[in-house]
């Protein structure tokens, strides 16, 4: 499962979906991301932590509520488990969790412990908040847009940049709370790679990657996409085709992606002629 090895830093990768947990390792204690998604998958990602982890605390930092984001939450029961506000407050938590339950009848599989939407022991509400760990300090930042309770992390400094399902080199931006909330979204992801010096960059789904340049591309084209979704004469479908290896499977979010964005720019256009 291992996609990335460096000193402090291991990444898993799940056979689905490229997702992935990240595991690092400061002085003072074990960060952990997403656990997911396979009982197996979870087990290897909680063998190596309990293998590393000494008596050090272990956060859990869940970047969204997505089901397939919080599939592992009660392995890892004395966690301190850290999520934006949105997250801990999140009214449908019961609809995640069926779907965890469905994903795993469908699949007829069994987990050694009790799947359970996270109890947020550290909660983010503001940019620019920063728990301090040690010689490490981590930095979060609010991320709607995909979901309205996601979260960047930046921890430092080992300069690793947590981005949760933005900035993806297998996907596409998938818009499901708000279209105008991704594009800010996307601005600030702008200014921490500017404020910051990430040194690696970890997404939700996907690559690993330590090249600046990638990390740069891998926002442009997040940007341009959003610009182009408004945009009727642009060819997207034949860009995203050549791109993205897996799009037959992701068509339809791009149809909703268009939809979506476009509504909310004429309830926008609608508003300033009212204003
Ligand atoms: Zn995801």
């Amino acid at each position: 499962m291992i996609q990335y090895n460096k000193e402090n830093i291991r990444i898993f990768q799940s056979s689905l979906y490229l997702t992935t947990s990240a595991v690092i390792e400061l002085d003072e204690a074990i960060i952990l991301t997403d656990p997911n998604w396979l009982p197996h998958e979870v087990e290897e990602i909680k063998g190596y932590v309990n293998q590393i982890r000494k008596d050090k605390q272990l956060y859990i930092i869940y970047t969204h509520s997505d089901f397939d984001h919080v599939i592992g939450s009660g392995a890892f029961p004395d966690a301190r488990v850290v999520a934006s506000r949105k997250l801990s407050e999140n009214v449908h938590k019961e609809d995640i969790m069926k779907k965890v339950k469905l994903f795993d009848q469908k699949y007829y599989l069994e987990r050694n412990y009790e799947p359970k939407y996270p109890t947020v022991d550290y909660i983010v509400s503001e940019d620019g908040q920063q728990l301090l760990i040690g010689s490490s300090t981590i930095t979060f930042y609010l991320a709607p847009g995909h979901t309205d309770d996601g979260l960047f992390t930046v921890i430092e400094p080992l300069g690793v940049f947590l981005t949760g399902d933005y900035l993806s080199d297998v996907e596409f931006p998938f818009i499901y709370s708000g279209y105008f909330d991704y594009v800010q979204t996307m601005e600030k992801a702008k200014n921490i790679f500017s404020k910051h010096a990430i040194s690696v960059h970890v997404p939700g789904h996907g690559h690993t990657t330590e090249s600046v340049v990638e990390m740069q591309n891998r926002l442009t084209f997040s940007r341009e996409y959003l610009d182009q979704l408004l945009d009727e004469q642009a060819n997207l479908e034949e860009i995203l085709t050549e791109k993205y290896r897996f799009f037959e499977g992701m068509k339809d979010i791009h149809q909703n992606n268009k939809e979506l964005a476009r509504k909310e720019q004429s309830r926008k256009i609608a508003l300033e002629a009212n204003g």
